[in-house]
């Protein structure tokens, strides 16, 4: 099976949005053993969508557009795809009926332009997972005597997401004539490099490449996230549920072994939640005194739902006399251990929280009282004990204050986990 991957959008090729569904689309073929050997990026020109197309699909198996299939008047992917099959487009009163109360759910009406939407090639189908308004498309037709499957989904990067791993991947796995299912797993890992962590999994990918084949099967793929970390996905391919999973946990509990207390996450989980889960567990109360992020970290605790069933409430205290009145630290040094000691104790104490986290440094750029920029104290409390780190970062303002909140996110992290 050969798909290629076709993003439409003028601004793409103008270097207004970088083409990541391209990139996210490639991971998702790739472990899944799908080949694909080209990705084009086209404007929302008709003539040369329809060239692209069909030279995609003279090549391949299958094409995957992305983005232009909105309401307005650039958006003409669905127009390309039914010049590409030579038949016209009808619009789908069902598709608008649905549209339509997608709408109403939000308490508005459907605006006229929004019936383009619905329609679609003569032969082809609406894509049955539609996340957001947009429908997708997708239509196997006869190309050169041969049969081929194109694809579309919008450019929404989330919809586009939902679409693939609810429909498309499955839906390619099985015209590829595969009896076989596929799911995959991700481990969220924070504190090791892309090359550090290739390097300790290499014997482990060598085994993996050795045992899997067409039909069955487990594979590892990176994923880098930035500030989020990276993303480590286990792939597995096999006849039936209960199998693939089996070997899901078989991998994970493999992988674990190999790179220990990196993983802080499995799947949706973030760093956040999983430290709003232990403290729930442990029956902990949580609160935070940021002076460098500003509140970043209060911000990513309380974006995490349900965190109101441990977290009690942050306070950023920047001057020093508000760190003094607030939390009630000592006079001495504002970017200290002392003094990130300090600030724990006194959120706990101010908050009434069984746990803090606390954070003082110079963001940056410039060196604040003779302490470079970068410098950075962070502190971890629980129930009376206190922690501290020293942080010396050489990177920008922004990437300081973020690089802080998840080092000091993923210390207490393990911290909780350590007592579980
Ligand atoms: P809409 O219904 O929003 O108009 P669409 O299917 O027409 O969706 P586009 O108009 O092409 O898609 O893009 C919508 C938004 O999706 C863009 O503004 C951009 O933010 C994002 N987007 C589009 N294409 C890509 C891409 N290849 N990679 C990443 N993001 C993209
Ligand atoms: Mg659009």
């Amino acid at each position: 099976m050969r798909c290629e991957v076709v993003a439409v959008g003028t601004e793409l090729l103008l270097g207004q949005i970088n083409d990541t569904n391209s990139s996210w689309i490639g991971q998702e073929l790739a472990a899944v053993g799908i080949d694909s050997h080209f990705q084009t990026k086209v404007g929302d020109n008709l003539d040369r969508m329809v060239s692209v197309i069909r030279h995609a699909l003279s090549r391949s198996d299958a094409v995957i557009c992305t983005g232009g299939l909105g309401p307005t008047q650039d958006d003409i992917t669905r127009d390309a795809i039914a010049a590409v099959m030579g038949v016209d487009l009808e619009v789908d009163e069902e598709l608008v009926a649905k549209i339509e109360s997608m709408w109403g759910l939000r308490g508005r009406e459907m605006p006229a332009n929004n019936r383009q939407q619905a329609r679609i090639p003569v032969g082809a189908q609406a894509i049955p997972v539609q996340p957001g308004t947009a429908p997708g498309i997708v239509a196997t037709f006869e190309f050169d005597g041969e049969s081929k499957t194109i694809y579309a989904v919008p450019g929404v990067p989330w919809e586009m997401h939902d679409m693939m791993s609810g429909f498309i991947i499955d839906d390619m796995v099985r015209r590829s004539g595969s009896q076989s299912i596929i799911r995959s797993r991700t481990l969220r890992t924070w504190g090791q490099s892309e090359s550090g962590l290739a390097e300790l999994l290499a014997d482990e990918i060598t085994r993996l490449d050795a045992t899997g084949d067409a039909d069955g099967g487990v594979t590892l793929a990176f994923l880098a996230s930035g500030i989020e970390g990276l993303k480590l996905r286990i792939t597995a391919k096999g006849p039936d549920e209960e199998l693939v999973s089996a070997q899901l946990d078989e991998e994970e509990a493999r992988v674990r072994e190999i790179i220990g207390p990196i993983v802080f996450g499995v799947d949706d989980q973030t760093m956040e939640s999983v430290i709003l889960s232990l403290c729930v567990e442990q029956g902990l109360t949580l609160g935070t005194a940021e002076s460098l992020t500003g509140g970043l970290i209060a911000q990513r605790l309380t974006a995490t739902p349900g965190s109101s069933a441990a977290f009690r409430g942050g306070v950023v205290t920047y001057a020093t006399d508000v760190k003094t009145s607030l939390l009630h630290v000592p006079a001495g040094p504002s970017v200290s251990e002392e003094m990130v000691e300090a600030m724990a104790r006194g959120a706990c104490k101010v908050l009434g929280a069984d746990v803090s986290i606390a954070t003082t440094g110079v963001a940056g750029p410039d060196a604040w009282e003779g302490i470079p920029p970068g410098t950075v104290w962070i502190a971890t409390c629980i129930e009376g004990e206190v922690e501290t780190q020293l942080l010396r970062y050489r990177t920008d303002r922004n990437r300081t204050r973020q690089y802080t909140t998840i080092t000091v996110l993923n210390e207490l992290r393990k911290r909780l986990e350590s007592r579980a």
